[in-house]
């Protein structure tokens, strides 16, 4: 018998293999989990891989040249993703967003997004198709994007001052590259561009305004998010997290702001529109103000491991049933089961104990 060897990658984080019940109904696209909370969102790694090293989610300390990712046989091929995707939007998901890692690094990005913009809902209606990126690539990509189906593009960048953002993407990548991606996105109708900025007191937080007056009256949809204590590698301290209130005072004392209605229930941005008309912010608040109780997400690794939940210490292998002798039907009803017996909610029960627990990585998970 030869010794089958798991390569370090594949072992990182616990797994185990989904429950198949078999006495499972059809998906009826209105599943709901233990605390009433329904299936909406499906986040999709594409990658693992990363050509930034944000200091905040692949420090260099862990992330280094000896860093063993996943090897390409391990990654879910596009039809395994549009396969697990299809099989989500019938349970009733409706909005797909494409993550990593870097996204853009996936070769042929465009051929998945173009398959799953075939997928359609129980109503008939098209997924919500969107993507997180560090956009080092999307002024080269933007039009084939586009033209593949993909909606809208939501673009991290956490400083407006050249210094400060090669510093926190720790290899030296210019802000204005960053922009002229972001201008790419608008010219190819990749619109409206989100743009994202973690905030980290020390590090950032004297980025606030200038990138509220940066992207004020752009057009852009700038996002305040609050540092997590994702994955175990970030050195995260609560000292360390500028809550959402200060964020929103602190750019009130320049270009005062009023709170609108969010666009749907269960939004996790909360809005703010400047007062002399010149567009909106959002604050995303996941220490200070959880939305666990609103929280309809799930998570698929980059090899096909379902998470519950951003915190979660455990995925499940969606892949050995992909990869196995099992019917779409099985598949649904292990994905249904899943759901129905989910209970997470995480930041509301943060305590010095749940953060030493080991939990996944955000650039392995994506967001
Ligand atoms: N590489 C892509 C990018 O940066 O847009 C997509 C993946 S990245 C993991 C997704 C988002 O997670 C980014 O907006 C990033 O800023 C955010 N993120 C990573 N680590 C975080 C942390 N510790 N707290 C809050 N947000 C974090
Ligand atoms: Fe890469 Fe995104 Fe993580 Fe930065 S936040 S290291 S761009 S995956
Ligand atoms: Fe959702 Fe978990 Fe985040 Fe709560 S902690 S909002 S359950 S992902």
């Amino acid at each position: 018998m030869t010794e089958r060897i798991i390569p370090i990658a594949e072992a990182r984080y616990p797994t185990r293999a989904p429950f198949i019940p078999d006495n499972a109904r059809p998906a009826s696209g209105l599943l709901s989990d233990r605390r009433g909370r329904r299936l909406h969102d499906l986040r999709l790694s594409v990658t693992d891989r990363c050509n930034f090293r944000c200091t905040y989610c692949m420090p260099k300390s862990v992330f280094g040249t000896d860093y063993q990712f996943l090897p390409q046989s391990s990654l879910l091929s596009f039809e395994e993703l549009t396969r697990i995707a299809r099989l989500f939007v019938a349970h009733g998901v409706e909005k797909i967003r494409l993550t990593g890692g870097e996204p853009l690094l996936r070769r042929g990005i465009e051929n998945l997004i173009e398959m799953l913009g075939q997928l359609r809902t129980p109503t008939g209606a098209p997924v919500d198709l969107t993507l997180t990126t560090n956009a080092t690539l999307l002024a080269r990509k933007a039009k084939s994007l586009r033209a593949a189906g993909l909606e809208r593009v939501t673009v991290s960048l956490d400083a407006i001052d050249d210094a400060v953002f090669r510093r926190m993407n720790d290899v030296d990548f210019p802000v204005s590259d960053v922009l002229a991606g972001i201008d790419a996105a608008a010219a190819a109708g990749l619109t409206p561009i989100k743009v994202n900025m973690v905030v980290r007191r020390g590090v950032n937080d004297s980025e606030i305004l200038p990138m509220a007056r940066h992207f004020r009256g752009s057009g852009h949809i700038l996002r305040f998010i609050e540092f997590m204590d994702v994955g175990a590698s970030n050195g995260w301290r609560m000292d360390e997290v500028v809550p959402s209130g200060d964020v929103i005072r602190r750019i009130s004392e320049a270009f005062p702001l009023v709170p609108i209605d969010p666009n749907y229930s269960g939004e996790v941005a909360e809005r703010w529109q400047y007062v002399d008309g010149e567009g909106e912010v959002g604050v995303i608040s996941s220490v200070t103000r959880p939305f666990c109780a609103e929280c309809t997400r799930a998570r698929v690794s980059t090899e096909g491991r379902l998470y519950t939940c951003l915190f979660a210490t455990e995925g499940h292998d969606l892949r050995t049933l992909l990869r196995g002798n099992y019917a779409d039907e099985q598949i649904s009803a292990a994905i249904a089961h899943l759901w129905n017996l989910r209970d997470d909610r995480y930041s509301e029960i943060r305590s010095d104990e749940t953060a030493g627990l080991r939990r996944i990585e955000m650039s392995y998970i994506g967001g």
